[in-house]
């Protein structure tokens, strides 16, 4: 017997398609950031003088285009939160903001799925947000585009909306994020050690909102992609 067996096959690592290439995208982690947009943080109830702050999902919260979305359990307030993803192809601890760009592998559209009953009950006992956030198929996530690709050049500032059922919900603009891109690729490196295959979920403009089972959801953001799913 090598010592290298598992007691039972290791779960498969997440993977999420890369624009135009053959090879997928295998998933480490994912981090989020909460409240970077001002007027989302206004509608949560924030001080505008609170800084941005982490909060993670785990890897296998992950789904990949044309998977399914199905409506959770234990809530009765899901919201969507539309976000634009950065996808890491390399890491390390402090990156500077003017190195951070180099880490990064491509930009994908993300909805950041959030049982905003369980939330908002966790904020009110000063308990942790997993069970609101964390869950199950929390994650959808569009194909990566590869940053080279990205219109303009990295990182994308354009228009960043989500549609449900064809009306428009959320629009906003990726510029007006509190924290930029590299700026969050450096805040999160000082916290954790980055590695190649992390998502990080940048935030979510205002408008948040809840879904229903057969709610058809199209995110957008402009120069990245799009993703769409059916609540189940
Ligand atoms: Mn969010």
């Amino acid at each position: 017997m090598s010592n290298s067996q598992t007691v039972f096959t290791p779960p498969a690592t997440p993977l999420v398609p890369v624009e135009g290439r053959a090879e997928q995208f295998p998933v480490r982690r994912i981090l989020c950031v909460g409240r970077n947009y001002a007027a989302h943080r206004a509608e949560m109830g924030g001080d505008e003088r609170d800084p941005p702050f982490f909060f993670t999902k785990p890897a296998d919260a992950v789904v990949p285009p044309g998977g399914a979305v199905p409506y959770p359990s234990r809530t009765s307030d899901l919201h969507h939160e539309i976000e634009l993803v950065v996808a890491l192809k390399s890491g390390g601890a402090d990156i500077p903001v003017d190195k951070a760009l180099d880490a990064i592998f491509g930009y994908a559209v993300g909805v950041d799925l959030t049982r905003r009953d369980l939330q908002n009950a966790a904020k009110a006992k000063g308990q942790p947000w997993d069970a609101g956030k964390a869950f199950d198929h929390s994650a959808p996530i569009s194909a990566i585009r590869p940053a080279a690709q990205i219109p303009g050049g990295p990182p994308p500032q354009g228009r960043i909306h989500i549609t449900v059922n064809g009306a428009v919900r959320q629009d906003g603009q990726v510029a007006d994020m509190i924290w930029n891109v590299p700026e969050i690729v450096a805040e999160a490196s000082k916290l954790w050690t980055l590695a190649a295959g992390d998502l990080i979920f940048t935030g979510t403009p205002e408008g948040v909102a809840a879904l229903q089972r057969g709610d058809k959801v199209e995110g957008f953001v402009e120069g990245v992609g799009s993703l769409s799913f059916t609540v189940g």
